[in-house]
């Protein structure tokens, strides 16, 4: 079912993960962005599209409840940053990469979650400052945090802010930590900013995963995050409601995160 959240904009989540695709209506279609999970929840939007072609697709990030699509939603390009696109073909080009990918599934949906066309995307340009389709005007803001190439998407005339995997008020901050040789606390807080940056005259902020909020609960989700990896910062499990007994139910596992990052940040310093 899709949820209006703006006119012309709406969203259509998924069961497990909370997963929020975004559809924004185009002069001659509509653009999908991190369409998902299942096959029949990715068939199910295709229905709400109501016979409306998708022009366009976008991919906010590399990873996998990001990266999918469907064949009822057609050929359109998937667009990303070259970044992201970049990470996806080099892991596509990989011997195994189906296998990889099924095994990164969660247990619940890897026998419905399609992967024929996982992770195809067509990489913008490095200094792409909007998605090239025929409607309103969709900014790319591409800024490191949560991985490599991730981009939220700012469409002023909508007020709407996607944000990816930032902001949620279910899952929490989740730090780039792929390599050894880059800051996920500094990039994480430089995200942050950039993002602030340009919510100034959001009124809807949609995030990957989670519920989407207003003006005032969004500038809470910026101080939560912040807190949050302050918190990893100092080395401890942040004070944090979406974490410990104030988890969303069945977001339990978020406490675990919290840990295992607290951890491996400590063994990182510990080697640096
Ligand atoms: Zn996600």
């Amino acid at each position: 079912m899709l949820r209006t959240i703006a006119e012309g904009v709406h969203t259509h989540q998924s069961e497990l993960l909370a997963n929020n695709a975004v559809v924004v209506q185009g002069d001659d279609g509509v653009l999908v962005v991190d369409p998902g999970l299942t096959e029949a929840e990715l068939v199910c939007l295709a229905n709400d599209l109501d016979g409306q072609p998708v022009v366009a697709g976008f991919a906010t990030h590399p990873d996998w409840d990001h990266v999918l699509w469907h064949p009822a939603l057609g050929p359109a390009p998937r667009y990303s940053t070259a970044r992201c696109a970049a990470r996806m073909s080099e892991f596509r080009a990989g011997p195994n990469w189906r296998t990889s990918a099924a095994e990164g599934l969660p247990p619940e949906i890897a026998d419905e979650t399609p992967l024929d066309l996982f992770g195809l995307l067509t990489a913008l340009p490095e200094d792409a400052t909007e998605i090239p389709w025929a409607g309103t005007e969709v900014r790319i803001i591409e800024h490191p945090a949560h991985a490599p190439g991730h981009a939220a998407l700012l469409i002023p005339e909508r007020g709407v802010l996607v944000a990816g995997d930032m902001l949620s008020d279910v899952l929490v901050p989740n730090l780039d930590e792929l390599n050894e040789t880059n800051d996920p606390i500094g990039e994480y807080l430089l995200g942050l900013r950039l993002l602030e940056a340009v919510a100034g005259d959001v009124e809807v902020a949609v995030p990957g995963h989670g519920s989407p909020c207003g003006p005032a609960e969004l500038r809470d989700r910026f101080e939560q995050d912040r807190a949050y990896v302050l918190a990893l910062r100092e080395g401890r499990v942040p004070a944090d409601r979406r974490v410990g007994p104030t988890a969303a139910p069945g977001w339990e596992w978020t406490t675990d995160i919290s840990i295992e990052q607290v951890r491996r940040l400590a063994e990182r310093a510990a080697r640096s």
